[in-house]
């Protein structure tokens, strides 16, 4: 019998990272893990949902990166198809329902963690539960959608993707590529709206040149159905858009529906609030990570709601540590993020210019064009890169790049430059690695910082 107990809420990549690091720090003697999945899979890579619906990944189980089993034979009790329903704070222990079954029990623990991950937005709009309207959230809904497919005829095939945030724009790629005619709606005043509208624009040029249509300021008022009850076409802003299938793309809220209910802290983007060290605030024995929290952005210097798979593994390392009698914290995020559409990378870090502004700082921004490669060398394709920098100290404060080959991991430089806290004058000295088939002479990121300079300079503050 374990000395103590930990229970798990949420069999994916925050939940079973922090219960496998866990098990690593302490055996199954000293701490007993038990882990609730509602769901049919365990650690999962969401992330490559699109990838595998587009065909580059042929085989769904190649996205799961450890089975129920697997985790079992480390020794952690992890139960499928179980939700937790409620949690009783006081009373230490988690109510759980058997969904095969419908049994419910109560499960003690001495420490809890909660990784609940994201719920997708889905708007109660006319038609939004028809059959043929497809969310990407889980490995089901990825099955679902490519059944979805098979049905739709040879011929002329149509699909409309509702939003174009990074999802979107990665589902619309994998449409493309079963041979659909593509119609994104996007609400927004350009594609990706984790870029300014400028570098926005250069996706949506990119995106037409695929031959994607997109529509922007488009607000989905409902989903029309034919005859057998199908979605058969979008309506937005008074236009109707034929679609043999729906893909929706709206973004995420955190799920935090349990934490909610007996009152642990949620924060202003409705994200579970937490120390460091990934502990609940106020709860000593209670930890949280991934999708259902908020993380501090250090260049804001503000907690943000970003779902994203990278912090939820470094949240799931850190909490995993921490419950087992070790020591890690978590001190925040600088905003990377990276996607693609076909061969168009898109990346940014850092603030846009309307970030920067709602927390009142002051920013020059410059933007270059260059290519990934030697301009000479074959195969050199046009990159854009967007730098903000802080009016009188320098400080870069956000990079956006849009561009092909080369262009998305090139935006981790600015990533390690925001985590350093440089100026855009130290950047330019950055040592990075030359030779014509990987960059220019000066690399872009490079030219970016030297004309960055050169506006403080004209701003008179460099
Ligand atoms: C299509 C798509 C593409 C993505 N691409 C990227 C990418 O390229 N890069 C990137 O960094 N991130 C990406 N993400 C985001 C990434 O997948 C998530 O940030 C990550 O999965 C979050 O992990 P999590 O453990 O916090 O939450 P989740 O992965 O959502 O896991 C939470 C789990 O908790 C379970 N659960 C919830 N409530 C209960 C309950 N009451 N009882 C029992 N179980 C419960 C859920 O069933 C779920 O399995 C993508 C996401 C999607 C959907």
């Amino acid at each position: 019998m374990a000395t103590e107990r930990l229970v798990v809420i949420g069999g994916d990549a925050a939940g079973m990272s922090a219960a496998s690091q866990a098990r690593r720090l302490k055996g199954p003697d000293e701490l007993g893990i038990v882990a609730f999945e509602r769901g049919h899979f365990s650690s999962y890579s969401a992330c490559g949902i699109p990838y595998w619906v587009g065909g580059d990944v042929t085989e769904r189980d190649d996205l799961i990166a450890r089975t129920p089993q697997e985790h079992r034979a480390r020794d952690i009790d992890l139960r499928m198809r179980t939700e937790i329903t409620e949690i009783d704070v006081a009373g230490q222990r988690v109510r759980a329902l058997d969904l095969e079954t419908d049994e419910t029990y109560w499960t003690g623990f001495d420490k809890l963690v909660i990784a609940t991950g994201a719920r997708p937005v889905r708007p109660a709009l006319p038609g939004i539960d028809a059959p043929g309207v497809h969310g990407v959230q889980t490995l089901d809904d990825g099955q679902a959608l490519l059944e979805s497919l098979d049905r739709v005829p040879q011929g002329r095939r149509r699909a409309v993707v509702v939003g174009a945030g990074y999802i979107g724009v990665e589902m619309a790629e994998a449409m493309l590529r079963h041979g659909f005619e593509v119609t994104v709606l996007n609400r927004g005043e350009q594609p990706m709206a984790t870029l300014d509208p400028d570098m926005g624009r250069l996706v949506h040029e990119a995106m037409d040149g695929l031959g994607i249509t997109t529509v922007n300021g488009a607000e989905v008022t409902g989903i029309r159905t034919g005859p057998d009850g199908r979605a058969d076409a979008v309506v937005a802003g008074g236009t109707t858009y034929p679609a043999d299938v729906v893909v929706l793309g709206i973004g995420v809220a955190p799920e935090t529906t349990l934490a909610h209910a007996v009152g642990l802290p949620v924060g202003p983007h409705g994200g579970l609030l937490t120390d460091l060290s990934m502990r609940v605030v106020g709860h000593d024995n209670i930890w949280a990570g991934g999708d259902c929290v908020e993380v501090l952005d250090l260049v804001a210097g503000r907690t943000r709601h970003i779902a994203l798979g990278t912090h939820a593994n470094k949240h799931g390392q850190v909490i995993g540590s921490n419950v087992a009698g070790g020591y890690g914290t978590f001190p925040g995020v600088v905003g990377t993020a990276v996607s693609k559409v076909c061969d168009l990378e898109i990346a940014r870090t850092g603030l846009r210019e309307k970030d920067a502004r709602s927390v009142g700082l002051r920013f020059v921004t410059a933007t270059i064009e260059s290519t990934g490669r030697a301009g000479y060398y074959p195969g050199a394709r046009p990159m854009t890169v967007k730098m903000l920098a802080e009016y009188r100290t320098g400080r870069l404060l956000g990079v956006q790049i849009v561009g092909r080959e080369g262009a998305a991991k090139r935006v981790d430089i600015a990533a390690v430059a925001l985590t350093a806290g440089m100026t855009v004058d130290q950047m330019t000295a950055l040592d990075l690695g030359y030779a014509p088939p990987f960059s220019p002479v000066w690399d872009p990121v490079l030219v970016a910082a030297r004309k960055t300079v050169t506006a403080l300079r004209r701003a008179g503050t460099a």
